[in-house]
């Protein structure tokens, strides 16, 4: 366990800082009590960072960040930048895709648990969702966000082609299968992997791939593949039946949503961005930042739910930083607190921000 911090914070846009600040502040007290050496490096990400430089993220940025030791990440984007035309590969249009790419952050671990006092808020029946305990794995360093060829041509009659490839080597499904057997066995022994085989060539090679992987170094893990579609619709009529999921850039950004209904919130939802397990000195830094993005609906009136941001420091503690004691206190202070009924307004609560995190903090003190 290291006895120093050294994060990189990058807040980013809409409610990013909201749900940063508000995570920061229980962190330090953590720090304080622990005797933990809490160092943090301020950065811009994102609008922010296009505004001030011209640029989503800096090359700058991107050394500090291989400094680091984790990157504690708000949220990035907003109608402001969405639609500027930008000439270049993805990355050069979104700062958090270069971080994940620049850092090799191709395991988007991204846990969705239904508290039960929160089954009023999901458009679920009691029995389905109660207990609901998901773990989607994304992909997040290739496939459609990063595939070539891409473009929008002009076409002879003057209409127009828009196209992407969702390209995948076996090198990038193999690793990333790894990481969702290896979850699998630390958690309930099961693994349903979702792809388009039934259409799509790379889905073929990622099924093969990731049987392949299942049969030769996890016999003992249950492996299930589903098409995607079937797979969200189970995903929604019996999340209960769902322990790991695997799936690919694409495909997991959309389970990674669908399992905020099941959260009651996409607020709720943490993610870590790693690219193994059992990060040590020499790995690279794990980026830790809320599934959400940046509500440009309610940014600036402190009433962003800061749960997901809170519950990814809990996963930076858990992964990066060895304390997974630390990361159990968050989530109970998180529960009392949804259970004392202090919770914002996507949860039909009359808490701010600000005060949803003071009673989070209270909570953690009474552990
Ligand atoms: P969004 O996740 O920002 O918001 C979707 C809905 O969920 C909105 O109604 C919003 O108010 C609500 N919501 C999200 N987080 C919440 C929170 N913590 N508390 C309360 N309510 C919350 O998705 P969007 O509106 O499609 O995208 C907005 C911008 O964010 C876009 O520019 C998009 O590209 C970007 N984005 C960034 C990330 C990221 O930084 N990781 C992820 C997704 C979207």
């Amino acid at each position: 366990m290291k006895t120093s911090l050294n994060l990189l914070v990058l807040s980013g846009d809409g409610i990013g800082p909201e749900v940063v600040d508000a995570a920061l502040e229980l962190l330090q007290y953590i720090c304080e009590q622990e005797e933990l050496d809490l160092n943090l490096t301020e950065d811009l990400l994102g609008g922010a960072a296009y505004d001030k430089y011209g640029t989503f993220c800096r090359d700058q940025t991107v050394e500090t960040a291989k400094q680091a030791d984790a990157l504690v990440v708000g949220s990035v984007g907003g109608p402001k930048w969405d639609s500027l035309d930008i000439a270049g590969p993805p990355e050069t249009k979104d700062g958090l895709m270069r971080l994940r790419k620049e850092l090799n952050t191709f395991a988007g671990l991204r846990p969705c648990k239904c508290y039960t006092p929160l089954i009023q808020h999901t458009p679920y029946k009691d029995h389905i969702v109660k207990n609901t305990d998901i773990m989607v794995l994304r992909e997040l360093c290739s496939g459609m966000f990063f595939g070539y060829p891409r473009g929008i041509d002009e076409l002879a009659d003057g209409s127009f082609q828009g196209y992407d490839a969702n390209y995948y080597t076996s090198t990038e499904i193999e690793r990333f299968a790894r990481i969702g057997f290896e979850l699998a066995q630390q958690r309930r022994g099961k693994l349903i992997s979702m792809d388009k085989s039934n259409v799509t060539e790379s889905g073929v090679l990622w099924r093969r791939v990731v049987n392949q992987i299942g049969a030769d170094e996890y016999p003992q893990i249950e492996l299930i593949h589903q098409y995607a579609d079937n797979a969200l619709y189970q995903m929604t009529m019996n999340p209960k039946a769902f322990d790991v999921v695997l799936a690919d850039n694409l495909l997991g950004d959309l389970a990674s949503d669908l399992a905020g209904t099941m959260a009651g919130s996409l607020g709720m939802l943490p993610s870590a961005c790693l690219s193994t397990l059992n990060p040590d000195e020499d790995t690279l830094a794990g980026i830790y930042e809320p599934v959400h993005g940046s509500a440009p609906d309610i940014a600036g009136q402190g009433i962003a739910n800061p749960m997901g941001m809170i519950l990814s420091i809990a996963m930076m503690l858990q992964y990066t930083f060895k304390r997974p004691d630390l990361a159990e206190e968050i989530e109970s202070a998180v529960v009392r607190t949804i259970d004392a009924g202090v919770t914002t307004p996507d949860l039909n609560g009359r808490s701010t921000t600000k005060q949803a995190t003071q009673r989070i903090i209270a909570e953690y003190k009474q552990l």
